[in-house]
């Protein structure tokens, strides 16, 4: 990165993806990744021997500091400490791989150079062949690659690296990209926030970033240069946004807004035990949907009566080999432990598409339509042992408390039949095998997310004992927009009327069976969408634990009457532009 030698006064502002919200202000702190530098020098024959064991003690050492930055992590908050461990796995997973270290084997035996550059050039090839997957998790893994490499290098050429050491009290973070790794090195009470050229909304920095509560923005590509130690800057991360060098005007502006965040924060937590009912005394249910388990406190925190979705996609991504029965049953006994009495949701695994588990490799396989290919369901029912083995670790979890099973990308009411069956398997095989169960086989559910499986409702209702509406790939499926393709984001709309209609067909068929019904999409957090879900009939909704308290602000501020008028106009509407005028607008109009 270059770094600007003069501090002119010129406000910048700089746009990129905003992956962790909040308003973080401080002097920059420019870390400098001139990269390492690799030397590259023949070996002769006769010490190809002693280079050999040079690499080999340079992989001991890594792994050695992986274990340590692993008990460094632990010092961490919760959450944080759980990311940084999964991911310091997968570092150490790729240290044992044989196409990392036999590659670098090979090269140095046949090509007969030194290990440093033997690493650069093995390096270089997967993260070229990971990057041209075009898939998101291993575009985020090539970091990953990187950063192992680098480690190694580093330990080759005895270079000790603390990126931060240097770094003054809250300061911002600048980097041409911060490593994962990097981020168990942040101490968040120096840290103020962090902005970086390289990097996606999916990758493990932007979660750490939430985890920690670090304002941040990746993938500044203006950034490359132009900023030097000490400047004054602005990150505004639910924006993307940062200001380098901000003119006081912009400067009081953001510190304005930074208290008038925290004081809304503040109100928002004050909703936490105040129930969630409407204005004229409707209970509703407010759950929360996590991705990992460190969210369990959030969620809590939020006030949720219960995780309406677990996606355990998490267990299986970023490692070389699938985790165990014991392994998945022990996360999700600390989560059943963590929500003590409340309902947890654990839907089966939702791999395949845009989301691919790397130590699942092969059994997924190459498709032509990957979102319409052999995924969630379809692959476990393809893979028993695959499912089996978690149905298994759920079971197990059920008999420590209330647990619930949900089915993702259901299609034929034939898959949630051969679901039980196996479900109903591995209860009997865990009963022989001396383990215990809940006295009572738990809910089983299915993801209403495939339109043709909201048109055949009234049918799936007969084989479920709920159903959980996944509005995003209800979404996908109906308007043929892929969820993850920015060139088509204009086109995803979840409030389209095609869409409303399948939302507000699946309901009515739930009330018809008595069987509940949730809302577990990224719609449910809106909370422009809470009287119009009210009004169909909705009355459980699941979310990300931030969204939470606005979803439940809204609620308590709209009475059914309203809502079922508010439902009954945009239902009205065929136009999406009409649609999204009354949404805007809200039931306020209406008079609450
Ligand atoms: C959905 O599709 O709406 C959903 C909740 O599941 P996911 O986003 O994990 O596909
Ligand atoms: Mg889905």
């Amino acid at each position: 990165m270059k770094i600007s030698d003069s501090k002119p006064i010129d406000e910048q502002r700089l746009v990129g993806i905003p992956v962790s919200p909040g308003i973080a202000i401080g002097p920059a702190f420019v870390i400098d990744q001139h990269g390492v530098p690799v030397p590259e020098y023949a070996v002769p024959a006769g010490q190809v021997d002693k280079e050999l064991k040079r690499f080999n003690a340079a992989v001991a050492k890594t792994q050695k500091q992986l274990s340590q930055l692993r008990q460094k992590a632990e010092a961490l908050p919760a959450g944080a400490a759980d990311e940084i461990s999964l991911l310091l796995e997968a570092y150490k997973g790729m240290l044992s791989s044989a196409r990392l270290v036999g590659g670098v084997e090979s090269l140095i035996q046949n090509e007969r150079i030194n290990a440093e550059a033997a690493i650069h050039r093995q390096i270089t090839a997967i993260a070229a062949s990971f990057a041209a997957m075009d898939d998101v998790y291993l575009a985020a893994r090539v970091a990953d690659v990187r950063g192992v490499g680098e480690r190694l290098i580093r330990n080759l050429l005895q270079q000790q690296y603390n990126p931060f050491a240097d770094a003054p009290e809250n300061s911002i973070l600048i980097a041409e990209e911060i490593t994962p790794a990097d981020t168990a090195l942040m101490n968040p009470e120096r840290v103020a926030g962090f902005a970086a050229v390289l990097g996606g909304a999916e990758g493990h920095a932007a979660i750490m970033a939430r985890a920690l509560g670090l304002p941040a923005a990746l993938g500044v590509t203006a950034m490359i240069s132009g900023i030097a130690n000490g400047d004054t800057v602005i990150i505004d991360g639910g924006q993307g946004l940062i200001i380098v060098r901000p003119e006081p005007a912009t400067l009081q502006h953001y510190r304005q807004e930074a208290a008038k965040q925290a004081r809304e924060t503040r109100r928002l937590k004050s909703l936490r035990d105040v129930p969630a009912v409407t204005s004229d005394g409707v209970p509703v249910t407010l759950q929360a949907n996590l991705e990992l388990p460190r969210e369990a406190e959030s969620a809590l925190e939020a006030g949720a009566s219960g995780i309406g979705l677990l996606r355990t996609e998490f267990m299986f991504m970023n490692r070389a080999t699938l985790p165990d029965e014991d392994e998945q049953f022990d996360v999700l006994r600390q989560l059943v432990q963590a929500m003590d009495g409340r309902p947890l949701t654990v839907r089966t695994l939702d791999v395949g598409g845009e989301k691919l588990a790397t130590a699942l490799g092969d059994a997924v396989g190459e498709s032509v339509n990957p979102a319409l290919g052999l995924r969630a369901i379809r692959l476990g029912l393809r893979e028993p042992k695959l499912l089996e083995t978690q149905l298994a670790a759920i079971l197990r979890a059920a008999a420590l408390g209330p647990v619930r099973i949900l089915v993702p990308m259901v299609s034929s009411v034939a898959q949630m039949r051969q679901l039980r069956e196996h479900v109903m398997q591995v209860e009997r095989r865990l009963h022989r095998r001396g383990l215990k169960t809940a006295t009572a086989i738990p809910p089983i559910g299915a993801m209403i997310e495939i339109p043709g499986a909201a048109l055949a409702a009234d049918a799936f209702a007969k084989v479920c004992d709920f159903f959980a509406i996944g509005s995003n790939d209800l979404t996908q499926y109906t308007l043929a927009i892929d969820r993850g393709d920015e060139r088509v984001a204009d086109l995803y709309d979840p409030f389209h009327p095609a869409v409303l209609r399948l939302i507000q067909f699946t309901i009515a068929a739930a009330w018809r069976a008595n069987i509940s019904v949730s809302l577990c999409g990224e719609m449910a957090g809106d909370p422009r969408a809470v009287p119009l879900l009210l009004g169909l009939g909705l009355r459980e909704f699941s979310m990300a634990p931030s969204r939470l308290p606005l979803v439940k602000q809204e609620i308590r501020a709209t009475s059914m009457p309203q809502a079922v008028a508010f439902a009954e106009s945009i239902m009205a509407r065929s136009d999406e532009a009409d649609i999204k005028l009354l949404l805007d607008r809200g039931v306020e109009p209406m008079k609450r």
